[in-house]
C-alpha cells in the first residue's frame, strides 16, 4: 500500500498522468522511456533541422518573389492578382530527411502518439512558447469529415490540443472543412490553390472577432490552404494571424 502511494506521488511529481502509465512516455526512435518523447542521443537526427524560425510576410513575398512589398492594406498584401492573408509565418523545422520521414509517418501512418512528441517540440522552445503566449486562439486546420472518421483523428487537433493545456490559449475548432479537395502535395502551385478555394467556412465568427489568431498545420509548401483560412478569418474580422507549422518545405 506504502509503495503504491508513494509511487503515485512519483508519478504525480514528475507530472506523469494515467495514461503515461498505461502508455509510457518513450523516445519515439529508439522506444527508451524519456518524458520529452525522445532520448538525447535521438534528438541529435533532428539537430541540425531545427529552425523555430518566425518570418514576417513581407519578408516571405520578398524571397518568393524577389519584389518589395509595401504596406499591409486593408488586411492583405497584394503580388499581381495574389493576396497574402496571414502577418507572421513560425515553423520549427526544415521539412527534410528525418523530420519528413516522421511527419508522413504522424499524418498517412496511423501513429498517433507522435502528436505528443511534436507538441513538445514546439513548447519546449523558450522563444516559441513565448510568442505563442500573445495570441488569444488557436485554430487547428480543420479535414473532411468523412477522413477524419477513416483516420480516426485529425493530426492537427492532437497538437493543439496539447498546445492550448501548456499555453494560457483557446483551441477553437472555427473553421469547418466544406469542400472534398484532392491531396495537395500532389498537385501544382496553381492547382493547389483552386483545390482550396471555397473549401472551408468559418461557424462563428463572433468568436474570433478583434482577436490575435493562431492557425496550426502540419507542413508549410506553397501556403495556399493558411492563406484561404487566413482570408476567411480576416474577413471575419481578426486581428492578426501568426501562421504555426512543424516544418516547412
Ligand atoms: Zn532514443
Amino acid at each position: 500500500m506504502k509503495f503504491a502511494f508513494n509511487f503515485f506521488c512519483f508519478l504525480k511529481e514528475n507530472k506523469f498522468n494515467l495514461l503515461d502509465i498505461i502508455f509510457p512516455p518513450s523516445c519515439i526512435i529508439c522506444g527508451k522511456l524519456n518524458k520529452n518523447y525522445i532520448c538525447t542521443k535521438c534528438e541529435k537526427r533532428f539537430e541540425k533541422f531545427k529552425k523555430f524560425n518566425i518570418i514576417d510576410n513581407k519578408k516571405y513575398i520578398k524571397d518568393k518573389f524577389n519584389i518589395k512589398c509595401e504596406n499591409f492594406k486593408q488586411n492583405y498584401y497584394i503580388v499581381g492578382d495574389e493576396k497574402y492573408y496571414w502577418e507572421k509565418l513560425l515553423y520549427c523545422f526544415d521539412y527534410k530527411s528525418i523530420v519528413r520521414k516522421y511527419i508522413l509517418k504522424y499524418k498517412f501512418n496511423d501513429e498517433a502518439y507522435l502528436s505528443n512528441f511534436f507538441a513538445n517540440q514546439i513548447l519546449n522552445n523558450k522563444k516559441t512558447y513565448e510568442i505563442l503566449k500573445t495570441y488569444d486562439i488557436i485554430i487547428p486546420v480543420p479535414m473532411e469529415k468523412g477522413k477524419k472518421l477513416k483516420r480516426g483523428y485529425n493530426q492537427t487537433e492532437l497538437i493543439t490540443k496539447i498546445i492550448e493545456k501548456n499555453v494560457e490559449i483557446t483551441e477553437l475548432k472555427v473553421v469547418e472543412k466544406i469542400k472534398k479537395t484532392n491531396t495537395q502535395s500532389l498537385l501544382s502551385q496553381e492547382m493547389r490553390k483552386l483545390n482550396v478555394e471555397n473549401a472551408f467556412c468559418i461557424k462563428n465568427e463572433n468568436l474570433v472577432k478583434n482577436k490575435n489568431v493562431i492557425i496550426f498545420d502540419d507542413i508549410y509548401t506553397t501556403g495556399a490552404t493558411v492563406n484561404e483560412i487566413s482570408k476567411l478569418l480576416k474577413n471575419a474580422k481578426v486581428n492578426k494571424i501568426l501562421v504555426l507549422v512543424i516544418a516547412k518545405d
